[in-house]
C-alpha cells in the first residue's frame, strides 16, 4: 500500500497559518498543534496526547481544509458532531456529519454531495465504518480518480484500548476500514488519556505507521485548584455564596448521588432566585427530555449553573465553564481531573473546587464494598481484585485532599507528568499573572519567592505553621500498638483525649491506661496527628467500611527510638494574597486595558455585557449555542480594539473571513453606536 503522498511545495506551515487565520481567525498555532499539522501535511502518521482545550480538533481540521478530498474524524460524540459541523460552517468550511440521528433520507442526501465532492470534512461514528453505503462511498472515493481521502482522524482515540474506561469495541473496526481503502490515507489518532499502556494500544491496534508522536504536558496552566475541608451544611452555603459572586458565569457542581443533586439544586435555585440566577440540573434519574433541557438551557448559557452527577460531561464542550466545584470527591484523581478539567476550555482562566470532609470518604468506602453492578460477571478472586484496586484509587484521591503540598504536583505526578507546565493558555506572557507567571513561579526564579510551587492553587496560596506533635505522636503510637487493628480514628482519639460515651464506657476503654493521658489535646488535633502518621507510614489504615489502625511499616524506627522520635505537623495558617485564582470578565477586561495602556474599564464592561446580549441573540436567532458565533475571548478582544472597518475587525483573535462577512456588522455597529452613546 501506496502512502498518500503530500506535496511538500503546495502544503507548508505558511499556508497552514493562512489557512488558521481564516477560517478559525487565529494567529499563530499552539505548542503541539505545529508539530502534529507539519507531520500529517508531510504525509506522516501522527498520534497526539493532548489535555482537554490544547485544541485537538485545529490539528486535523487545518489539514482537512487544505488538502483536496474529504477527511474522516472517526468520534465517538455524536452529540459533539453537529456542534462541530455548526462551528466548521460559521467559519466557512464545508463539513457534514454522518450519524444515527439523521434520517434515512437525510443520510442519502449527506452520501450523494460527498461523492459529488461536496465536503471536506466528515464526521462518522465508528459503527458507521461498518455500514455498506458508506464503505462503497468511501472507498469509490479512495480509488484512483476518485474524489481522494487523504486524512482519517481518529479522535478519543483511547477509546481503542480496553485498558482505558472509555472502551468502544466499534473502535477495533478503524483499522481494518482504513485497510479497505484503495490509497491509504494518513491516519492521525487523538486523545487526552495519557498512560503509557493506553498510548502503546493506541498505536499497535491503528497499526500507525512510524508516527509522529506528540505528547504535550498534561498541566492546564489556566486552571486554578483548591480543595477545602467543611461540613456537609456548610457546602451548600459556601457554593451559593461562590455562585452569587460569580453570577453570570458558568459553572457545574458536581454531586455523587442523584439525591445530593435534587436537594442542592432547590437549595441553590431558592438561595440564587434573589439575583436571578438560573440553576439547572442533571442526573440519570430524570427522563431524557428532562435531562436534554436543562443540558440545552446551560449550553446555551440561559442556566448558567447546573448541579449534576457524574452523569453529565462527557461530550459537553462548552468552553467558557468558568468553575466546576467538587461537592463530594469522586472515585479516582483520573475521574477528578476529567470532571474539573471541563473547566476554562478556552484557555482563560477558571477554577476547580473540591470540598470534602470524611463522610465523603465513608460514603466511598459503602459504595465499593457493596461493588459494582459491572462485577456481576466476575468470580470472587477478580472481584477482589477489582475492589482493592478502588481503594488504592480512593487512597490517591485522600491524599489529594490532605496534601500540604501543591495540588497540580500531586495530579502531574499521578500521571507520570514531570515536565511542562503551562503549554496551551493564551494568556499573554506578559500579563499580570499571565502564563509566564505560572513558568517562573514553577520555576522557583528569585523575584517570585513569595509563591511556592506551581502559585495557582490552595496549598501555594497558603502558609502552613509547622508545629511539633512528637508528644501526641507517640501517645498514640503506643496505644495503637497496644491495641492493633481494632480501633479506628474516633476511638483513639476519643480514648486519648478522654471522652466520655457509652461506646468507650462500653469498650471498657475509659479503664484503660491511656485515658485522657492527652487531654490538653483538641480531639480534632488528635485525628489530624493519626491521619498525618497513617500518611507518613507510621500507622496503616485498614481497608473497609469501618477502617481500623494498625502500626505501619515505619512504625518499629518510630519506637525503637522512644522519647526521641520527633513528628512535626503542617497547619493551615492565615491565607496569602490571592495569586491567579479565576478572575472574571471583568478583572480581565481591566488587565488588558492596563496591559494596553488605556484607561476605560468601566466602559470595556458596558460593551461586553452588550456585546454578549448581542452574541445571545445572534445565536438564538440560528439555534446554535452563543460560544459557536464567537467565546467570550473573542468579545473580550473587540472591546480592546473596539474596531469600525471589517478590516479592523479581522484583526480580533477569533474572527475569520467568515465570521466576519456573518456578523461582522452587528458587531461594527454595537460598537459604534456605544461610542457615539458616549460622545
Ligand atoms: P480539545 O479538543 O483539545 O479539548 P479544542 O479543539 O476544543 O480542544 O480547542 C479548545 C479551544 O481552543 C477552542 O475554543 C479553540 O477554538 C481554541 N483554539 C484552538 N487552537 C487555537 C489557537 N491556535 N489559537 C487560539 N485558540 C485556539
Ligand atoms: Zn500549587
Amino acid at each position: 500500500m501506496e502512502a498518500f503522498d503530500a506535496q511538500d511545495a503546495e502544503y507548508t506551515m505558511d499556508a497552514a497559518r493562512e489557512v488558521l487565520g481564516r477560517y478559525f481567525g487565529y494567529d499563530a498555532f499552539r505548542l503541539g498543534q505545529e508539530q502534529v499539522i507539519r507531520a500529517i501535511l508531510h504525509g506522516s502518521d501522527a498520534l497526539a496526547v493532548m489535555p482537554t482545550g490544547a485544541g485537538k480538533s485545529i490539528c486535523y481540521q487545518v489539514p482537512a481544509l487544505m488538502f483536496p478530498g474529504i477527511t474522516f474524524v472517526v468520534s465517538p460524540l455524536v452529540s459533539l458532531m453537529a456542534d462541530q459541523v455548526f462551528s466548521l460552517k460559521a467559519a466557512g468550511a464545508r463539513p457534514a456529519y454522518l450519524n444515527s440521528t439523521l434520517t434515512p433520507a437525510q443520510q442519502n442526501t449527506v452520501l450523494k454531495r460527498a461523492s459529488e465532492g461536496w465536503y471536506q470534512i466528515m464526521y462518522v461514528a465508528p459503527e458507521r465504518l461498518e455500514d455498506p453505503r458508506f464503505l462503497a462511498f468511501a472507498q469509490a472515493a479512495s480509488r484512483p480518480g476518485g474524489i481522494g481521502v487523504p486524512l482519517v482522524a481518529v479522535d478519543e482515540a483511547h477509546c481503542i484500548s480496553q485498558w482505558g474506561q472509555d472502551f468502544r469495541p466499534a473502535y477495533l473496526q478503524i483499522e481494518r476500514f482504513v485497510r479497505s481503502l484503495g490509497k491509504r490515507p494518513v491516519v492521525a489518532a487523538f486523545t487526552a488519556t495519557a498512560t503509557e499502556r493506553v498510548r502503546t494500544d493506541i498505536e499497535d491496534m491503528l497499526c500507525l505507521n512510524e508516527p509522529e508522536r506528540v505528547v504535550t504536558g498534561f498541566d492546564r496552566a489556566n486552571l486554578y485548584f483548591g480543595v477545602e475541608e467543611m461540613g456537609d451544611k456548610a457546602k451548600a452555603r459556601w457554593i451559593r455564596d461562590y455562585a452569587l459572586e460569580h453570577a453570570g458565569e458558568s459553572g457545574i457542581i458536581y454531586c455523587s448521588t442523584r439525591r445530593t443533586v435534587e436537594e442542592l439544586a432547590d437549595e441553590l435555585a431558592r438561595g440564587l432566585a434573589p439575583a436571578r440566577v438560573a440553576v439547572a440540573r442533571y442526573h440519570a434519574g430524570m427522563s431524557v427530555d428532562d435531562r436534554h433541557a436543562n443540558q440545552e438551557s446551560f449550553i446555551g448559557d440561559r442556566a448558567p449553573l447546573i448541579v449534576a452527577t457524574n452523569a453529565f460531561g462527557m461530550g459537553i464542550d462548552k468552553p467558557n465553564v468558568r468553575y466546576v466545584i467538587h461537592h463530594n470527591v469522586p472515585e479516582s484523581i483520573e475521574a477528578y481531573y476529567q470532571e474539573a478539567g471541563r473547566a476554562g476550555r478556552d484557555g482563560d482562566p477558571a477554577s476547580c473546587y473540591l470540598l470534602w470532609n470524611g463522610n465523603d470518604f465513608r460514603l466511598r468506602r459503602f459504595l465499593i464494598d457493596r461493588g459494582d453492578e459491572a462485577d456481576v460477571d466476575l468470580d470472587q478472586d477478580q472481584r477482589d481484585q477489582a475492589r482493592r484496586n478502588r481503594y488504592r484509587l480512593l487512597g490517591q484521591m485522600e491524599g489529594y485532599c490532605r496534601t500540604t503540598g501543591c495540588l497540580r504536583s500531586y495530579i502531574l505526578r499521578y500521571f507520570g507528568d514531570s515536565g511542562t507546565l503551562g503549554v496551551h493558555a493564551d494568556v499573554p506572557a506578559d500579563a499580570p499573572g499571565g502564563q509566564e507567571g505560572v513558568r517562573r513561579a514553577a520555576a522557583g526564579a528569585p523575584e517570585q519567592r513569595t509563591v511556592h510551587g506551581c502559585g495557582n492553587c490552595s496549598n501555594c496560596l497558603t502558609s502552613f505553621a509547622v508545629e511539633d506533635v512528637s508528644k501526641t505522636a507517640r501517645a498514640v503510637m503506643s496505644f495503637v500498638s497496644a491495641h492493633a487493628g481494632r480501633f479506628g480514628k474516633t476511638v483513639i482519639a476519643e480514648v486519648l483525649h478522654g471522652a466520655n460515651n457509652e461506646k468507650l464506657r462500653s469498650l471498657r476503654l475509659t479503664e484503660d491506661e491511656a485515658y485522657a493521658s492527652l487531654a490538653d489535646v483538641p480531639l480534632a488535633r488528635i485525628k489530624d496527628v493519626v491521619d498525618q502518621l497513617c500518611g507518613s507510614g507510621y500507622l496503616e489504615v485498614s481497608q473497609g467500611q469501618f477502617p481500623v489502625i494498625a502500626l505501619g511499616d515505619c512504625a518499629g524506627k518510630a519506637i525503637a527510638a522512644g522519647d526521641a522520635f520527633t513528628f512535626t505537623i503542617k497547619s493551615r495558617a492565615a491565607r496569602r494574597a490571592s495569586g491567579l485564582r479565576a478572575r472574571r470578565a471583568v478583572d480581565l477586561l481591566r488587565e488588558e486595558a492596563v496591559g494596553s495602556g488605556r484607561d476605560r474599564v468601566g466602559d470595556d464592561v458596558e460593551l461586553f455585557e452588550r456585546l454578549r446580549e448581542l452574541r445571545r441573540e445572534l445565536a438564538a436567532e440560528r439555534e446554535v449555542p452563543p460560544y459557536i458565533v464567537c467565546n467570550d475571548k473573542t468579545l473580550r478582544g473587540i472591546c480592546r480594539l473596539r474596531p469600525h472597518t471589517r478590516e479592523e475587525l479581522l484583526g480580533v483573535s477569533g474572527i475569520g473571513e467568515r465570521k466576519a462577512d456573518e456578523f461582522g456588522e452587528a458587531f461594527l455597529t454595537a460598537v459604534i453606536a456605544f461610542e457615539d452613546e458616549r460622545g
